[in-house]
């Protein structure tokens, strides 16, 4: 296939020169950047913003709000005494201590932020739940973390199986008509006091407890420590690009690493300006977002990109969305077309950047000093050793698909799955993560992701990669979606069958299959064709929008489709 080539224009990025940077780099010298270097004392909430607010930056605007008409704003002194005030209603009412998890359950608001950040100033382990779980979901993860306190507001409190978690003594709920048994945030929040003894921890201390998506199975809870920010902040700086006068706006939920490693730590680490939008997604608020804010660096996803797309370039001319300068996506492969959509309505490249919740922070990505190529993820983070390995560990030469893998070591690392060793040792071939994903890396280095290992598909002795085939079909005008599996069949071993979703005013005939058979034969090549089509009013996704394949196999075959407890069904 034609690989699109986007050079680089900027002039005056953060990290200039890759290859040097990867050369030289080393993560003792990243250290230096943090107040623990010399007093030996860590604690995430503190370097984020009490440091900003006692050096000079205490009048800047640390976080912006916004959900449709009501915006309000705060500065790291602000953002430091209210996370004080949260911090004491923790400690004082619902008795956590250091060690303890805390769940937060509720949709983004200001509140959120205050009580994240208070929790981990008293070194709790933070557990952020994304609004939208229903009862099992939350159940299940409150269970396997024997969470002590749970922050919520009256509107999910009902999802909580709150008499049957053992482990669970008290709820905090944010809002009005709290009852008598729960603690009432908000009232309890106006008497606290704004000063608050940060606790120190040591860098192996836990941070944050994040369950997996739930994309390829049941959410595995993953666990974080205090030293992971130096690549939060690292990763931040060079790859976000974060600058002085930058607002940055990362659309995911806390509830995803991603809402948390991007949407809280990077940002905050580097002192920026950081955009929280609540409510739901339209390209109306979305846009209007950009332009109010003056947001000049954006990192979304690929499935908010595409809805973007499909909803049409008019609407991106009713907008001033000349403050961007810098875009990344982020959670599935990005395709080639949605980078070339890119440099026509905003005459930007998005920045595609890999890493997973295990990897704590980013591990592949496109530099803004970098060309970038359409399609690949970039290369790795200077500091992280990649490769393609075999099943038994060995490297692969350039162009052959294999286990995207990293050295263990880099800082962000998770530590441990929560009550499953045997998981965590099963990501290890000797020093090898291994990632679960499938992929190549070309001759200049650049790496091409395939699809999940178990996605690859192996049809008349040719393995390809989903990725690719729908990558193609999203090129097609009428296809806004695509989730491509292996249909087992008794001559080819597998069959390509695509699941797609159509773009509105497109009608679901058997021509137009025909002629989207035809357009990824005569484009792409003859046996990545789907041999089987079938149109979905949508594709089913995880909470955090991505394409759920193991659901449409299951369907495919009849089988139960496992746990769903992250899947989105609105
Ligand atoms: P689960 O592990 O529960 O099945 P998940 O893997 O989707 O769910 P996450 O940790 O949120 O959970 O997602 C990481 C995965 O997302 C990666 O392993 C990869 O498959 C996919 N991914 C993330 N970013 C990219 C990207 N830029 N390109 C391709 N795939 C990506
Ligand atoms: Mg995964």
């Amino acid at each position: 296939m034609k690989v699109e080539l986007y050079e680089a224009t900027d002039q005056n990025p953060n990290l200039k020169d890759y290859d040097e940077a990867v050369k030289h780099h080393d993560w003792s010298e990243v250290e230096k950047q943090f107040s623990w270097y010399e007093t030996g004392k860590y604690n995430m909430a503190y370097e984020c913003i009490d440091r900003h607010a006692e050096n000079g930056k205490g009048d800047k605007i640390a976080l912006h709000y916004k959900n449709g008409d009501q915006k309000s704003s705060y500065t790291f002194e602000e953002l430091k005494k209210a996370s004080n005030k949260a911090a004491n209603v923790l400690k004082d009412e619902a008795g956590v201590v250091k060690g303890d998890r805390v769940f937060i359950f509720m949709a983004r608001s200001p509140e959120l932020y205050f009580s994240l950040l208070g929790a981990l100033k008293i070194g709790a382990i933070v557990g952020p739940l994304f609004e939208a779980f229903m009862e099992k979901a939350v159940r299940d993860r409150l269970e396997n973390s024997d969470a002590k306190v749970i922050i919520t507001t009256p509107e999910l409190l009902p999802r909580i199986p709150v008499d049957d978690l053992p482990s669970l003594e008290k709820v905090v709920v944010v809002g009005d008509g709290v009852e008598a048994e729960h603690i009432d945030f908000n009232k309890s929040y106006e008497s606290a006091s704004d000063e608050f003894e940060v606790e120190w921890l040591d860098k192996e201390d836990g941070l944050i407890l994040h369950y997996t998506s739930g994309s390829t199975g049941q959410p595995k809870g993953v666990l974080h420590v205090q030293h992971a920010m130096v690549q939060h902040y690292i990763s931040g700086k060079y790859v976000l690009d974060l600058k002085e006068d930058d607002v940055y706006w990362c659309t995911a939920d806390p509830g995803w690493v991603t809402g948390t490693s991007y949407g809280i730590f990077a940002p905050w680490l580097n002192g920026a300006t950081n955009v929280v939008v609540g409510g739901r997604f339209s390209p109306e608020a979305w846009y209007g977002a950009i332009q109010d804010l003056d947001v000049t660096i954006w990192y979304s996803a690929p499935t908010a990109f595409r809805m973007l797309m499909g909803a049409g370039d008019e609407i991106v001319n009713e907008f001033d969305l000349s403050s961007l300068r810098h875009v990344l996506s982020v959670g599935e492969p990005l395709n080639p077309e949605v980078v070339k959509w890119g440099m026509k309505v905003f005459n930007l490249r998005i920045h595609d950047t890999w890493w997973m919740t295990e990897t704590g922070a980013h591990m592949i990505v496109n530099l803004p000093s970098m060309d970038i190529k359409g399609g690949s993820m970039g290369k790795p983070l200077p500091g992280v050793e990649a490769a393609i390995i075999d099943d038994e560990g060995n490297e692969l030469p350039a162009n052959r698909m294999g286990n995207l893998a990293m050295k263990s070591g880099w800082p962000s690392m998770m530590r441990k799955i929560w009550k499953n060793d045997a998981k965590y040792d099963s990501y290890f071939i000797g020093d090898w993560y291994v990632s679960g994903d499938s992929a190549y890396k070309d001759e200049e280095g650049y790496y091409w992701f395939q699809g999940r290992v178990d996605d690859v598909i192996m049809t008349a002795g040719e393995r390809v990669g989903p990725f690719e085939i729908e990558s193609k079909l999203v090129e097609h005008p009428a296809v806004q979606e695509a989730g491509v599996i292996g249909k087992p069949d008794p001559i080819r071993g597998e069959i390509v069958k695509a699941f797609i979703s159509l773009r509105e005013g497109n009608e679901a005939t058997d021509e137009l299959k025909e002629e989207i058979r035809k357009f990824v034969k005569e484009g792409l090549a003859a046996h990545a064709a789907p041999r089987e089509i079938e149109f979905k009013e949508k594709l089913p996704k995880t909470r955090s929008g991505k394409i759920m394949r193991r659901v449409l196999k299951a369907w495919e075959l009849d089988l139960p489709a496992g746990d769903l407890s992250s899947m989105d069904d609105d």
